[in-house]
Parts: structure tokens; sequence; C-alpha cells
């Protein structure tokens, strides 16, 4: 009789006596009392707990040895059935093939009679108790996990950005890591902005040598860890939640929300640029003729030795052609006169702030409006649930309308905490962001990238511009920017042009020919 011995690790062979070593013992006497010839010159001793016999090497030797070697090998024997497997379906398959290879799997310390009529029942209990302990155990730790989290307490490795420090043997906890956190509040910073592509960003800090991959970026974006919060998953039947984390967040919600938003593409986009734009020709989109009021357009053409960039009338050339440099240079020096006093700058602050308070009251009516839908998409969610219990819905009906009502009322709830948050009237940092750009803004339209430009173009002129090779008009700026451009051409005491008023702020409206009066 020709036996193949299988000692396997067990995760918990301390408390059971049942190391490899013993194991081998074990079996090497048994196969001697009973004169059984042991193969062993194949590996026999498995160091992978897996659950599967696929992801286990050595059971996969032995099976191609017997599957080689069809009728040399009686018996696969083993100390207990759990050696063999704790899951009771992949036993079975392996249990087939190797019955059909004429081969007798058998546990020595309770071994099975593949004659008599009760074998499967036993198999049965000795492998389907195995696999009882499996699910109780990682039972176990799933209640201990979803405890945790939902004590606030970080249960696995710390996202980047954060750290996981040891405060005594059986605890640890999570802490700002002060080398990467600036670098994801940099980024976070950059995509709240709006102005470039996240994956644009993504591969900046990358060329600086912070480089996160891709996938992992986009999920880095989306996590509210960042946020201070804990996300509970799903779990016994009770839906995912979110509760405050024991961490402290190092980004604040405005910005993250605002990611969200850009995200999800609900930000408003500046019109798609349609292929490559030629950088010297990058004001082609605002620009139109003086004459007739068409667009202009632009090209370069070749002469003089040299490659010239022009701007024409798409309509007639002769009504205005002008070479591209000094157009750019030109609206350059024009927006560097749009550039406002540090009284105004002050006054901006100031009504900035009282908007703020007045957008208070609205954001509480806003909050309680979609508390009420959100109430309804929660009842809506009940009934389905009723239906499905019911049998009025299949399962695939229920899941996927779950899966919709979830997602509304996850973007709902999104919604009214940004509505209730009360770090939502800090102002600051948006303000110094926008008083920096203001304050450069002919150097960033000299010198950024001409995405970039366009973007800031179409911003501050929501309407086209006239340029007659002299002098820029247009019906409106943004009006925020009209404001602070008015404002602060009085308060340099810029002489006014007949008839132009440059007044309150109610006068702040765009009127039509606005023509800056310092030109
Ligand atoms: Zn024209």
């Amino acid at each position: 009789m020709n036996v193949i011995i299988y000692c396997r690790v067990s995760s918990d062979e301390q408390t059971l006596g049942a190391s490899l070593d013993v194991q081998e013992e074990r079996l090497r006497k048994h196969c001697n009392q009973m004169g059984y010839n042991i193969i062993d010159n194949i590996p026999y001793r498995e160091d992978e707990s897996a659950k599967t016999f696929e992801k286990r090497p050595v059971i996969q030797g032995i099976m191609n040895y017997i599957r080689k070697n069809k009728g040399r090998v009686n018996k696969l024997l083993f100390l207990r059935w759990d050696r063999y497997s704790r899951d009771i379906i992949s036993a079975s398959e392996n249990l087939k093939e190797l019955l059909k290879l004429g081969v007798e799997p058998n546990a020595i310390e309770a071994p099975l009679d593949f004659n008599s009529d009760t074998w499967p029942l036993l198999l049965g209990v000795h492998i389907g108790s195995a696999q009882c302990d499996n699910i109780k155990r990682s039972k176990a730790t799933m209640d201990g996990i979803h405890g945790t989290l939902a004590k606030g307490k970080c249960a696995n490795k710390a996202p980047r950005g954060y750290k996981n420090v040891r405060i005594s043997k059986h605890e640890t906890h999570v802490e700002i890591d002060t080398n990467t956190a600036p670098f994801i509040q940099a980024m976070f910073k950059e995509v709240a902005k709006g102005i470039e592509t996240p994956c644009y960003i993504r591969r900046k800090f990358a060329r600086k040598g912070y480089n996160i991959p891709e996938s992992s970026f986009l999920e880095m974006l989306r996590n509210k860890f960042y946020i201070g919060k804990i996300r509970v998953p799903a779990y016994k039947g009770e839906p995912e939640y979110y509760v405050n984390g024991e961490h402290e967040a190092i980004i604040d919600e405005e910005t993250f929300y605002k990611v969200q938003e850009i995200l999800d593409g609900k930000r408003k986009k500046t019109p798609k640029l349609s292929k490559a734009i030629n950088p010297d020709l990058f004001l082609r989109k605002f620009l139109i003729c003086p004459v007739c009021g068409y667009a202009l357009t632009g090209a370069t053409s070749s002469g003089n030795g040299g490659k010239y960039t022009y701007y024409f009338c798409c309509n007639n050339q002769k009504h205005i052609r002008m070479r591209a440099e000094n157009v750019n240079e030109e609206f350059a020096r024009y927006t560097a006169q749009l550039k406002p006093n540090k009284t105004v700058l002050d006054l901006y602050n100031e009504i900035l702030k009282d908007l703020q308070n007045e957008r208070k009251g609205e954001s509480k009516k806003e909050a309680a409006a979609l508390q009420n839908e959100l109430s309804t998409v929660q009842k809506r969610i009940n009934s389905i649930e009723d239906k499905y219990l019911d049998g009025d819905l299949t399962k695939e009906q229920y899941n996927r309308m779950l899966e919709r009502y979830t997602k509304e009322a996850s973007a709902m709830q999104q919604q009214i905490e940004m509505r209730e948050n009360p770090n939502r009237s800090n102002i600051e940092p948006k303000l110094n962001y926008s008083i920096n750009l203001i304050n450069n803004i002919d150097s960033y339209i000299r010198n950024a990238s001409v995405g970039v430009k366009i973007k800031l173009i179409s911003s501050m002129f929501p309407e086209k511009i006239e340029f007659d090779g002299k002098t820029y008009r247009t019906n409106s700026y943004n009006k925020v920017l009209d404001l602070i451009y008015q404002q602060t051409n009085e308060l340099r005491g810029v002489e006014k042009k007949n008839g132009e008023s440059f007044s309150t702020f109610s006068a702040s409206v765009p009127r039509p020919g606005v023509e800056p009066g310092w030109k």
C-alpha cells in the first residue's frame, strides 16, 4: 500500500498542538504501524494555510504527482480533516478527483470508511464544523473592525498624509504625517481651484517627486478621512454611514466638497477647447472685429525671413489685421491696469463678508429643504425594501433601485453638510487667493499655460472683447471684478470720461460700452 502524507500549517496550531513536526511524526508512526510505504520524494509539508486548494502549492504538487503516476498511489493521509480542508465546497471538488484517480483521502485521527453508507454525512460533519469555526472567527473579526470604526478610530493603515503611531502594546492612533501632509493639502488646493485637471495636477506633483498612482490619487481625493470622518461600511443590514474620527482633519470641508464637485463634473467649465490652441493666439476666442463684430481668428505666415503670427477678422481681413505679439502684450498691460489698490481690496473684503452673512441665512433654508428631500428618498428606500420582501421586486431591481437612491441620498447628505458646516464661512483663504491672482493678473496673462490663460480670461470677461489695435472694450466684466476695477479707478483719481459715472455699489452692474476710464 503506497501512501502520500500531507501536513499543513494552521493559524491556531499553538493551541491545538499540531505543528508541522507533530503532524509528520504522528503520520509516520501510523504508517509504520500499518505497514504502509510512504512516497516521500515529493514535498508534503504545506506552509500555506490558504482556504482553496489552488493557492496551496504543495497539495498542487501532490495532485500532479498522482495524475502522472496513476495507480501508484493508494492513499493520501493527513492528521485531521481540518488539515485537509476547512471549506466544504473546495474539499468536495478535490475529493471527487482523488476518488476518481483511485486515491483514498483520509484523516488518521477520524478515518472515514468509504465503503459505508454514511461517509458523506461524516465528511460533512468534519469539514463543515471546521468551516463553521472559520465563519465564526471571521465574524468576530468583522464585529471588532466595525466596532472600532463606529467609535471613530482608524481600523487599518492610515491613508497618505497620516501615520499610525503605537501608543501602547495594544493601541495605536493616527497622527498627521508632517512629511507628506503638506503635499496632500497642496494637491487638494490645486484641484479645488478648478483651473487644471486632477490628472495634470497629479503629474505635476509626480515631477516634483511626490508620486501617487493615478487610481489611488482619485480615490484619495474622494476620501472623507481627510476632513476628519471615518466611513463605517454597511454591515448587518445597517447602511453605510460616517462618524467623526479621532484623527485631525488636514483638508477643510469647503475645499473637499469643491473637489468632489469637480470630480463629479458639476462645476461649470469654460467652453471646451477645440484641439490645441496656438499659444500665440490665445485671445482668438475672445476678440471681435471693431468694424463688423465678427470673431477674430489668426494664423502664422512666413515673410521677410521670419514667421509672424497675426490676428485678423474672419469676415474680411481688410477690417483689421494685427501682429499677435503686440495684441497679446497690449492685453497683458490692459489687465495690469485693472489691478486694484489696498483700500479697494479692504472694501472688497468687507463686502464679501456681508454677502457671506446674508448667504448664511439662505444656507439654513436650503439645508432644511434638502433635509426634506432626503427624508423622501429615505422613505423610498424603505418602501422598495418592503416591496422586495413582499416579492414585488426582483433582487436585481431592488439592488438597482437601492443603489440609485443611496447615491441620491449621499449626494444630498453632502449638500446638507456643506450648508450646515460653519467652516464654510471662512472665506479668508479664498479671498487671499483671488487677491493674489488679481494682483498678478498680467503676469498670469503673460506666462501661464494657454489653458490657464483662457480659463482666466473667460472668468473675467463673460462677453466678447473688442480691440481696435489700441483700445479694448467689453460689455461686461465679471461683476465683482467690475466693481473692484471701478472703485480702484475712482480711488486712484483717474479722470472720468464724459457722462461716465463710477459711483455706488448698486451701479456696479455691467453697463453697455463701459470703457476703462484710464485709457
Ligand atoms: Zn470685421
